[in-house]
């Protein structure tokens, strides 16, 4: 074979073995990418509850507020008592304490049920906190091991670009810079060998003429179809 299409043939050979390293790299990183989203889900999840917790603490407060005021209302009631004249006006008097009496009830009931609440979202936190914990145990182990292989890759990546730089620089610039022309848009298919005489990036037949001018293999031949670089490789049957 041609000496020059022999070299374009290991260059796209070495440029198809670089590109596979990116989609490595992502799966190793797959795994810890899942336990980061986990993570910031559980972290959402502690801030909505804590965003609620403090709405009920509030809550509490103004229940707590309320009690005060009516507590006032109760030693007003219990002074204004001492100076009733009439059975009108003790009436009207004991309407109103009994009111503030079924408020503060409320209000008492209210309060518990709110602490109730709280105290379970404190729980809810401490579990997911918990479960946060144990993850980032985990994601640092995963890390470390996934370093390990992002490095193990990268070292080979190292290898093969060394590689090709060697043989780019024992090639022929023109020719290159064709292969490289073709590669914008034929990525890892700009060298393609000819199978049952049609272009292996296109699939379009080949015509004879050109089918020859490959096997015999003396000059550079593209796809009269669509460009892309053809050599001949021996079949299997
Ligand atoms: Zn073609």
């Amino acid at each position: 074979m041609n000496k020059h299409l022999s070299q374009l043939i290991e260059i796209a050979n070495l440029d198809k073995e670089i590109d596979s390293f990116e989609p490595r790299i992502k799966e190793a990183k797959k795994e810890l990418n899942c336990i980061e989203e986990e993570e910031e889900s559980l972290k959402h999840e502690v801030e909505e509850l804590e965003s609620a917790s403090r709405d009920i603490s509030l809550s509490i407060a103004k229940n707590e507020n309320h009690l005060e005021d009516l507590s006032l209302k109760l030693e007003e009631i219990a002074n204004k008592a001492k100076l009733i004249k009439t059975e009108k006006e003790s009436k009207a008097l004991s309407l109103e304490e009994e009111l503030a009496k079924e408020q503060i009830t409320f209000a008492n009931e209210e309060i518990a049920r709110l602490n109730t609440l709280i105290e379970s979202k404190k729980d809810s936190i401490d579990t997911l906190k918990e479960k946060i914990n144990t993850l980032q145990i985990h994601q640092k182990e995963i890390a470390q091991k996934v370093e390990a292989e992002v490095e193990q890759v990268k070292e080979e990546q190292k290898k093969v670009f060394t590689q090709k730089e060697l043989l780019v620089s024992k090639m022929d610039q023109k020719i290159i810079s064709f292969y490289e022309k073709i590669r914008k848009w034929a990525k890892n298919t700009s060298v393609v060998p000819i199978t049952r005489q049609a272009c292996g990036g296109c699939f379009i037949r080949i015509n004879d003429k050109i089918y020859s001018d490959v096997i015999r293999s003396d000059d550079i031949i593209t796809c009269p179809h669509c460009g892309r670089i053809l050599y001949f490789q021996e079949e299997n049957a």
